[in-house]
Formats: C-alpha cells, sequence, structure tokens
C-alpha cells in the first residue's frame, strides 16, 4: 500500500495497528515500515515480551519512542513519510517534525493498515470465533444467577466473572445490563439500579481472547411481558433477521442498514431506531466496515460485522438483538450460537 499511496515509509502509532502488522501486544509500541523492512520500537519494560512476540526488528528506545523512530527514518533516507493522522496526538506530531530531516516530508494518511485489517484469514476468524463462544458461556451461566432485587452492576460482574474464568482475557468493552426503563438508554453504565419483577433487561457483552472481540445482545424479560412489549420485540427480531439475510459479498452495507430500518418502518418503529445497524469487529470492538445509512463500505468475504438493530422508547425501555456474524463466500454465517428469542425468567 505504499507505492500507490507514493511513500517510502509509514510510521504506524496505533497500537491495534502495530499488533496486527508485528504481533506485538504491548501498551507501548510504535513501526517504521518501509518496502523492504518492519521496525518495531518499544521501551525496556517490554524487551523480553516484544522479543517473544515478533518476528520483525525490535529496537529498544528508552526516550520518546518517535524520535528514536525519526532518527531511524533519517538514517535510511526516507524521504516521503506517511503517518496515521488520525491515530497520533498533537505531541507526537510535534516529535515527528521536530526530527524531520531536511528536504524529507510528512504525508498525512488515514485507514491503509485498517483496509487490510477488514479482511479476516482464517486465524482471525477462528480467534473471533472463541471469543464469541466464551462469551455465550458466560451469558448462560450468568443469566442462571439472576434473582430479583440484584443490581445491574452485579450481574454486569457476574458476567465478566464468567467471561474471565471461561478463557477471556478481559472483557471486550463495558459490559452493559440496563434494567427497565434505562435500557433506553443505548450505552447505559451498570450502575445501582435493582432489578424488579416485570423488568426488562438489556445485556451487551463481548469477550476478548487472544486479542480479538466478539459481539453480542440478549434481552431478558423478568415476568410476562405486555403486548406492547411483545409487538416491540418481535419487530427488532424481524429486523434483525432481514439485515443478516441481506449480507453477502459485494453488497453495499448501507443496503443491510436499509433492509433493517425498511422492517422497523412497516412496525411503526422506525423514528426509534437512533443508530446504525453494526459495525466491523476484530482486534478493536469498533472497526471498519460500518453498516449505516452513510456507509460507502462494500461487503466481502472475509469481513466480521455485528447485526444490532435496535428500538428505543424513552419512559418504556429499549431492545435490541445483536449477533456478530462472518461474511462468507455466499452469504452470511452467525458466530452468536445463541437463541434470540425474549428470554423470559
Ligand atoms: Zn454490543
Ligand atoms: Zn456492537
Amino acid at each position: 500500500m505504499l507505492a500507490p499511496n507514493k511513500l517510502d515509509a509509514l510510521a504506524v502509532t496505533s497500537a491495534p495497528n502495530v499488533r496486527y502488522l508485528s504481533g506485538f501486544s504491548g501498551s507501548n509500541g510504535a513501526m517504521l515500515v518501509s518496502a523492504g523492512s518492519a521496525t518495531l520500537f518499544t521501551d525496556p519494560r517490554y524487551q523480553i515480551q516484544a522479543a517473544e512476540e515478533t518476528g520483525c526488528k525490535v529496537v529498544i528506545a528508552r526516550g520518546p519512542l518517535l524520535s528514536r523512530l525519526m532518527a531511524v527514518a533519517r538514517r535510511k533516507r526516507l524521504r516521503r513519510l506517511g503517518f496515521e493522522r488520525n491515530r497520533i496526538s498533537y505531541q507526537e506530531f510535534q516529535t515527528l517534525t521536530d526530527n524531520l530531516a531536511p528536504g524529507a516530508e510528512l504525508e498525512p494518511v488515514a485507514g491503509l493498515i485498517e483496509r487490510l485489517r477488514c479482511l479476516k484469514d482464517a486465524d482471525e476468524i477462528e480467534g473471533i470465533r472463541r471469543a464469541m463462544q466464551i462469551a455465550v458461556r458466560a451469558f448462560e451461566q450468568a443469566v442462571r444467577r439472576v434473582r430479583i432485587g440484584m443490581t445491574e452492576a452485579d450481574l454486569a460482574a457476574e458476567l465478566d466473572h464468567h467471561m474471565r474464568a471461561g478463557g477471556a482475557e478481559a472483557p471486550a468493552f463495558e459490559t452493559i445490563v440496563a434494567a427497565g426503563e434505562r435500557s433506553a438508554l443505548p450505552h447505559a453504565r451498570p450502575g445501582a439500579a435493582r432489578l424488579k419483577a416485570g423488568h426488562l433487561v438489556l445485556i451487551d457483552m463481548g469477550a476478548l481472547a487472544n486479542g480479538y472481540a466478539s459481539d453480542m445482545t440478549r434481552m431478558l424479560c423478568l415476568g410476562v411481558p405486555s403486548r406492547k412489549l411483545r409487538h416491540m420485540y418481535n419487530a427488532v427480531l424481524e429486523a434483525q433477521m432481514a439485515a443478516i439475510d441481506a449480507i453477502r459479498p459485494g453488497v453495499p452495507a448501507a443496503k443491510v442498514d436499509r433492509a433493517a430500518r425498511r422492517v422497523l418502518r412497516a412496525h411503526g418503529l422506525e423514528k426509534l431506531f437512533v443508530h446504525s445497524t453494526g459495525h466491523g469487529v476484530g482486534l478493536e470492538i469498533h472497526e471498519s466496515p460500518r453498516l449505516g445509512k452513510q456507509s460507502r463500505d462494500r461487503l466481502e468475504a472475509g469481513m466480521v460485522v455485528t447485526v444490532e438493530p435496535g428500538v428505543y422508547l424513552e419512559g418504556f425501555g429499549g431492545i435490541r438483538i445483536e449477533d456478530t456474524v462472518v461474511v462468507t463466500s455466499d452469504g452470511a454465517e452467525v458466530l452468536t450460537r445463541l437463541s434470540k428469542e425474549l428470554r423470559i425468567l
């Protein structure tokens, strides 16, 4: 990707991009990638780990990584140096400019490595599949322990515990548990609110395994659901399945979003669907492609995306159903192997 962008080299500063290119999973790393070589820069804390995790040349820097990186770029006479404009702090940018050789240029680029990352190879898909299995198992185990009177935070802790015990490195993001009316907040933070009889409970969770994330949302109902709730639930489920049905290689991502929106419109619920239908999942929980109205992405085999339409009614509650899905050569494979029926406890 360097030649078409007329770059001699790329300075990679985003941790997931560094990990994707080198295998290095430490928190402080940068890379200098040119046509013939790739060098990882990190600090002495990571000397042993870097040697274990990566096959590329490693430079242990004692000061700022990017001044060492620029010293190497100067020595190699790299003239057009790309940097990740959306993955760099102002201070890091200043380090690049302060250390630029006379006559050399900095070229802001975005999305180069991300474009490679959105197509997953078989090992990566296996990683996400495993992360999904861990999340599904943890969900089943935690749901058995749901009791009236426990707090959202208690249930979130149960879910996180079972993910860790089941082999996750960590939750892939802060687990969402939202009970009753609070489920109308699409990204509620679990708190002291208690689960009550009749409550609807939204659980959005995912595990991180070998660096790869999974993402799923399921709904519980603590008692007999009302007619209104049934209607909303069935509409979201129908929208979610219509969106999955629309997935195949070559399809614009925006078309998958439209498929979900069309179903909700038919049920008079489109205005309550306030976010996009899904997003790519991989080393990051949110990555390319985007499955939204404005998306210009096109689906390709090997992409892994979520499908998660939802409706949110203030003062009543919210419903979202989310699966992680692989785009295959002829359609979609759902990795979230878990019933999508409303779970009535
Ligand atoms: Zn989610
Ligand atoms: Zn998601």
